[in-house]
């Protein structure tokens, strides 16, 4: 009896560590493997989205290539107010300072400014029968989320970001 109790804690905690390891992995980036990562460089870049496929993790590659949205509250990054920079995950782009981000409740990470002017892209999309601005990387141009006019001074604009496709680095 006491064995099998202590078989199935085991297995369970087996099970919990494999979940944990899946959530890793389906949007964390190996930048080892991702030859395009760097946050120096500024050339844009012009790279297949077959290449994409092969080098970004699920999770990342279906917000920042096929325009897709995490649930709100379920980012790493909703809630933090850690002080540091926020690059893209994809390719490194700096694209927000800490001091440029607020609470807002809608559930994903949001901003009032990126720190270049030419940091993001932005492009029309009507899709989902809404009418919406989108927020690309203006190096990769993955898609990073969209821009509404509803934001804190000085800018009144709310940039509203996917965490997945947020690669942050903390102030030393
Ligand atoms: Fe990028």
């Amino acid at each position: 009896m006491r064995s099998s109790i202590f078989v199935t804690a085991i297995a369970s905690l087996m099970l919990l560590a494999q979940c944990s390891t899946a959530q890793n992995n389906t949007t964390m980036t190996d930048k080892s493997k991702n030859p395009y990562y760097s946050r120096t460089e500024t050339k844009k870049l012009n790279v297949p989205e077959s290449e994409w496929k092969k080098i970004l993790p699920d999770g990342v590659y279906r917000i920042a290539r096929e325009q897709g949205t995490e649930y709100a509250f379920s980012g790493k990054y909703w809630k933090t107010d850690v002080k540091g920079t926020y690059y893209c995950a994809v390719c490194g782009n700096p694209l927000f300072k800490s001091t440029a981000k607020f609470a807002s409740s809608c559930g994903w990470p949001s901003f009032f400014e990126t720190i270049r002017k030419n940091s993001v892209n932005y492009l029309q999309d009507d899709s989902h029968g809404m009418s919406r601005i989108e927020v690309e990387c203006g190096r990769c141009d993955s898609h990073l989320g969209h821009i509404f006019d509803d934001g804190p001074a000085p800018t009144y604009k709310r940039y509203c970001m996917n965490s997945a496709v947020l690669d942050f680095e903390e102030d030393k």
